[in-house]
């Protein structure tokens, strides 16, 4: 019998690519693999089971190549940067124009960008993939970026093998060249955000309340049962619950408090600073890991200023629940408004539903709320969330917890950085009349830059401009 040739290929069967490869092998697809440790590509295939005879081992490039019908698509899952530019260039010997590579690991959008725009010999998509090795596996959320026409050849392969939301695949374009990857890009800020806020929260539990690991979990559990369910809610409820197999302690009290990133939410952070995109909670994210990585500038500043944060009267379980939540509603009315300032930029026709869409599963910022943000886009995508009268109505119930929590941090050493930088930016949203009539003074005082006046009246600089 003949064997069919596969057309879908996939190079680097690390933690990412050899999930990807078993999932799309399961919906039918076969899959020819390459990897640059050869014994890998053996072992993935000894261990596929049932789905060992959908895939193709190849111990060369060009044994890849010649084992898969063209035109090919063949999935990147390698290290983002010049692993990246290395494995196109060792691919262009071997490839046809029509064949497709579609690189789905974390590349910085403008590395997809200047990739498009290089006159590869061969088709190119940039691809976002997130849900982690679990998502990869079973159904992650998928944002491609490049040609719409290559995008739909690769599509049904894609969607077949993406989370479901009621039935609605998590995949899907999101314009040309590094559109799929800056979508990924933001993604990862709101995650940074969306832990960050779960920490400070978990914070005045440990610290203000002084509530043990095991209630902590109880109370995330609870969370996740209402309008706070979500992905990294439930992981919170699940790690806090957690015992350490060394000591039987809560693992999280024995967890040093020195977080890691690989760079996402900084280049998210940076990009929002090019676009004048104000997104002060995912910075504060940002920066807030960067705070944790100096433990010991903090233990000397412990040391100095005695030890903080305090016990905390006041503060309910009630209030920390509303303060996230509306923390959270802040948090993603920042992160769609800069990508839609990126489709401006770069004159993309980013669709923010479609986005909030992708996101409702699969992804490792997947909640419920994503779904009702889905809608509120549908109905009005230039509206700022915060004016979305179904989210309105949610900033108003939970704002008076947000400003307790915030004030009683403040007043009781609690350090909330992404917390307050959403109450910050909610109060300056909120104020017609703000304060930066004495910035532009100031700068027409020192740099005679000129200001617009209230009254419309043709005088744009102070008496100071005659001195
Ligand atoms: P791993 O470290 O588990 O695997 C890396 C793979 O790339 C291995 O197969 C490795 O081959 C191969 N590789 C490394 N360097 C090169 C190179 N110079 N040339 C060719 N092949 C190379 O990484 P992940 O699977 O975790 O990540 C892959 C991509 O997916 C990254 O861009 C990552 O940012 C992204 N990603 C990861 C997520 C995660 O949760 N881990 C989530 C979403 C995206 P070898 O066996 O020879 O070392």
């Amino acid at each position: 019998m003949a064997v069919t040739k596969p057309q879908t290929g996939l190079i680097g069967l690390g933690t990412m690519g050899a999930a990807l490869a078993l999932n799309i092998a399961e919906k039918g697809f076969p899959i020819a693999v390459w990897n640059r440790t050869t014994s890998v590509t053996h072992a993935f295939k000894a261990g596929a089971g049932e789905l060992a005879d959908r895939i193709t081992p190849a111990d060369s490039l060009a044994d890849l190549v010649a084992a898969m019908a063209p035109p090919r698509a063949i999935i990147l899952m390698v290290p983002a940067g010049p692993a990246v530019d290395d494995m196109l260039a060792a691919l262009t010997p071997h490839l046809s124009p029509d064949d497709l590579v579609i690189d789905a690991g974390n590349a910085n959008f403008h590395d997809t960008n200047r990739r498009a725009a290089a006159g590869l010999p061969f088709r190119f998509l940039g691809m976002g993939v997130s849900g982690g090795e679990e998502g990869a596996r079973h159904g992650p959320a998928i944002m491609g970026g490049g040609a719409r026409e290559d995008w739909d050849r690769i599509a049904p392969v894609l969607h077949a093998i993406a989370a479901k939301h009621k039935d609605q695949p998590c995949a899907d374009w999101m314009g040309p060249a590094g559109a799929g990857h800056f979508v990924k890009t933001v993604h990862n800020g709101i995650e940074y955000a969306d832990m960050q806020m779960i920490a400070e929260v978990y914070g005045i539990m440990r610290d203000g309340l002084h509530l043990s690991a095991h209630r902590i979990a109880e109370t995330f559990a609870d969370w996740n049962r209402g309008v706070l369910q979500s992905y990294l809610i439930e992981i919170s409820a699940e790690v806090a619950a957690a015992k350490d197999p060394l000591t039987g302690a809560a693992l999280l009290d024995v967890i040093l408090d020195k977080a890691g990133q690989k760079g996402t939410g900084r280049w998210t952070a940076i990009e929002a600073q090019h676009l004048s995109a104000p997104i002060p909670v995912i910075e504060a994210a940002v920066a807030a890991r960067n705070i944790s990585a100096r433990l010991d500038e903090r233990r000397a500043g412990e040391a100095v200023y005695g030890p903080a944060p305090e016990p905390t009267p006041g503060v309910t379980l009630a209030d920390l629940q509303d303060a996230l939540t509306a923390g959270k509603i802040l948090c993603y009315a920042q992160g769609f408004t800069m990508t839609a300032a990126a489709g401006v930029a770069f004159g993309w026709d980013l669709q923010l539903p479609a986005i909030a869409r992708v996101w409702r599963a699969g992804c490792i910022i997947r909640s419920s709320m994503l779904d009702a943000m889905a809608q509120a886009l549908t109905e009005d995508p230039a509206r700022n969330l915060i004016l979305a009268p179904r989210f309105t109505a949610e900033i108003k119930r939970c704002l008076p917890a947000l400003r307790r929590i915030v004030a009683a941090a403040a007043l009781h050493g609690h350090a909330l950085p992404a917390l307050s930088a959403g109450l910050a930016w909610f109060d300056a949203m909120r104020t017609a009349r703000g304060t930066a009539n004495m910035i532009q003074a100031q700068r027409d005082f020192f740099g005679l830059h000129g200001f617009d006046r209230l009254d419309g009246k043709d005088l744009h600089h102070g008496p100071w401009a005659q001195a």
